[in-house]
């Protein structure tokens, strides 16, 4: 299962339990620590408003490529002369949610040389939040970077909180990374509150629904995490199969909402069988305009620069560099053990009257800010969708077989 989708399989486990032959249950837990999986039959889901899902309101298609490490994203140093690299890269699928928490651990080892001011090498997600986290603890910023954020490939993202969707291999990566990446996934989450509630909610929650013309149970569990022990990734670092993907949520599942499922006829959706869960998702222009804001308020500076190799790093008058350049460290630091996980959406125009995102027959949609979103994903690849494709052209074809997906979705639609 791509953990782009709003639901991961340790939900999907939990509801699987809950939602054979549609019984109530009341507070049915996984079996895991932590609550979260809380699934039951509750009644209507108001205010939903139809979709306007049609392939002439496609205003663009996206496609960004995931930077996928085996063994979890690049947080180590190193020196190049005199100067201390600090690496921040390679967050997969879970760049946007685990923002926060890594670059709290970046600007941590930049503390540690106690300098005043530092450089941040790049300026998507990962760049700014680690350059507005140095400000916060003190230190005068400049981002060097190829391209402003509008232009990085974080904003061709999907944009939801999904922490450890291809984030690492559950072997190289190990038990080690999976403390680290609670700490990061704990940070984040609680520096996401901050963002509640703005003007413009550059930051929100929205219910997700979960249609299916067969009850969840008939939904196996291989579709969604094939059988684990196919794989052999020692060789080439890639995956074989899904069920090599690390998978943490269990961890941090105190914190993260659990999902219902609906009284059959409650929703208005033709599709019988119906899920809700509630996610976070993060509004890409009006988020990306706080973080910016408060950037430049604080004195930060931005220099447009491409660096062509590390040696240029050493050069800056800055002693203390946050390396953070996404899937083009493979490139500038010839890391080989970057793996390009492709990955495309389609936005339709902006429907601020509808609230909530949809997924079904593995096409799911969001209702941001920004514009109506969907992506579709191949039947039965899961988490293996994209894997080693580094190709950034869009695929029209794909994008608007989502689309039709999505709009025969609200074929029988029942309003009011
Ligand atoms: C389809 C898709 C959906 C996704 N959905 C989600 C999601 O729902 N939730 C989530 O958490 N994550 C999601 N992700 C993952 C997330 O988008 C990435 O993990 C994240 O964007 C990585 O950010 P970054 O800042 O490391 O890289 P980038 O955004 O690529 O930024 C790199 C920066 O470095 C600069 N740079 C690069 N090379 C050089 C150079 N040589 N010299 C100078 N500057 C340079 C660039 O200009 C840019 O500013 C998704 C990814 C894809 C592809």
């Amino acid at each position: 299962m791509s953990f782009d989708r709003p639901f991961d399989r340790r939900r999907l486990l939990g509801h699987s339990l809950a939602a054979g032959g549609l019984v109530s249950l009341s507070g049915c837990m996984s079996p895991g620590r932590g609550a979260a999986v809380t699934s039951r039959i509750i009644g209507a889901s108001p205010g939903i408003v139809p979709m306007r899902a049609s392939v002439d309101r496609i205003i663009d298609i996206k496609v960004c490529l995931r930077p996928f490490r085996p063994q979890g994203p690049r947080l180590d140093t190193e020196m190049l002369g005199d100067t201390l690299v600090i690496h921040n890269y390679g967050h997969g699928g879970s760049g946007w949610s685990l923002s926060w928490g890594s670059a709290e651990v970046a600007v941590g080892k930049a503390a540690s040389a106690l300098p005043d001011r530092v450089a941040v090498v790049g300026c998507g997600i990962i760049g700014l939040t680690s350059a507005v986290m140095a400000q916060r603890a003190g230190m005068q910023v400049t981002i060097y970077t190829r391209e402003v954020f509008s232009r990085t490939r974080s904003v061709r993202a999907n944009g939801s909180w999904t922490p450890d969707s291809r984030i690492a291999l559950t072997q190289p990566a190990g038990e080690a990374f999976g403390a680290l990446w609670e700490r990061m996934a704990r940070f984040s989450w609680k520096s996401f509150r901050a963002y509640l509630g703005l003007p413009g909610n550059p930051v929100d929650f929205a219910d997700q629904y979960r249609l299916s013309d067969e009850p969840f149970t008939s939904h196996g569990e291989e579709e969604e995490a094939p059988p684990p022990g196919k794989g052999n990734y020692a060789s080439t670092g890639m995956p074989q199969d899904s069920s090599e993907f690390a998978s943490y949520g269990e961890r941090i599942a105190d914190i993260t909402p659990g999902h219902e499922v609906l009284a059959p006829g409650s929703a208005p959706f033709a599709a019988p069988y119906v899920r809700r869960s509630s996610n976070m998702f993060f509004n890409f222009s009006t988020y990306g305009h706080y973080l910016m804001q408060e950037f430049l308020e604080n004195g930060g500076k931005i220099e447009i620069r491409e660096f062509h190799e590390p040696g240029e790093l050493a050069q800056l008058k800055e002693k203390v560099v946050i390396n953070c350049p996404g899937y083009a460290a493979r490139d500038l630091w010839r890391d080989s053990k970057l793996i390009p996980v492709r990955g495309q959406t389609a936005w339709l125009i902006p429907q601020p009257e509808v609230h909530y995102g949809l997924y079904i027959n593995n096409v799911s949609a969001l209702s941001k800010a920004d514009g109506l979103m969907i992506q579709a994903f191949r039947p039965g690849l899961g988490d293996m969708e994209g894997v080693g494709d580094s190709n950034e052209l869009p695929d029209r074809a794909e994008s608007e077989a989502g689309v039709e997906v999505i709009r025969k979705a609200f074929m029988g639609f029942r309003i009011g």
